[in-house]
């Protein structure tokens, strides 16, 4: 098994870069859960885990105690900039030679991002990041464009654009270990086309999925996991909003379950059956 550990950049009390109305911090955890379950559901020989799966405040020096004390074969960390570019750019750690493995491995990387998230080509560069320092593994920290950009942040939004930079750092690792694909088709919700621009509706069944404020809170699931109550990674607050809707982006592998885009979570599945409250339209 090669062991992937993601590192969703900041989180919690430290919300990273600002622009648009959005935070670094849910940007880079979208990117994160969607490399996770992508990698999980569509090949056979990797295994994921990450420095945060949710709104949570984790310490650089616990990010990379917890990839060197697995023995993670890779990192990635991802981050967006800010402060007054436009584009795509990685990292590595400086203390490398542009011949190293990881050398090698960024570029890989890096074709197949640019390859897919429409943006802006800054390169590949060196930085002395803690997440590069102190880990012990291969580790390419990625700055999926700028937050403060309008253009940049409108692709953020997006979350077609979200499911390509993921999978643009999916196939990378693919080339670099050969990882086997399960068979598993790409989940439903990969947009249809890759090249749409980046104001595109995202794709949707048309539908939406109303939770009541009657109930206080309403389980999520990974996309790819089973809808019990173990495999919960959180919870939604319709009391506290006065009810929740949803645009459904595709049905769940179990009946009466849905694919959902939430903010916090990024695309989770839930339980909707007529029996909770729930209203599809
Ligand atoms: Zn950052």
């Amino acid at each position: 098994m090669v062991k992937i550990f993601i590192d969703p950049g900041h989180g919690g009390s430290d919300s990273g870069a600002a622009g648009y109305g959005i935070l670094e911090k849910n940007v880079t955890l979208q990117i994160g859960l969607r490399i996770r379950d992508i990698l999980e559901r569509e090949y056979s020989n990797v295994s994921v885990r990450m420095s945060r799966t949710g709104d949570t405040t984790v310490s650089l020096n616990q990010r990379s105690n917890a990839a060197n004390s697995w023995g993670a074969d890779f990192l990635y960390s991802v981050h967006v900039n800010a402060g007054g570019g436009v584009g795509y750019e990685d990292y590595i750690y400086s203390g490398l030679s542009s011949s190293s493995r990881t050398a090698q491995m960024q570029r890989t990387i890096h074709s197949e991002i640019i390859a897919r998230n429409n943006m802006n080509d800054r390169g590949m560069k060196k930085a002395d990041f803690h997440m590069l320092r102190e880990t012990n593994m291969d580790a390419v920290l990625t700055e999926n464009g700028f937050i403060d950009n309008a253009g940049d942040a409108a692709k953020m939004k997006d979350p077609a654009w979200i499911e390509q930079v993921a999978r643009g750092h999916v196939v990378g690792l693919e080339r670099i270990y050969n990882l086997t694909r399960n068979g598993n088709a790409p989940a439903t919700s990969t947009p249809a086309a890759a090249t749409a621009p980046a104001t595109a509706p995202a794709p949707s069944s048309g539908r939406t999925i109303y939770l009541p404020a009657s109930a206080d809170s309403w389980r999520i699931y990974r996309v790819n996991d089973a809808p019990v109550r173990a495999n919960a990674i959180g919870q939604l607050r319709p009391a506290k909003f006065g009810g929740l809707s949803y645009r459904i982006v595709a049905n769940g592998n179990e009946p009466y379950t849905y694919i959902i885009d939430t903010a916090d979570f990024g695309r989770v599945k839930i339980y909707g059956h007529s029996s909770t409250g729930a209203v599809i339209r």
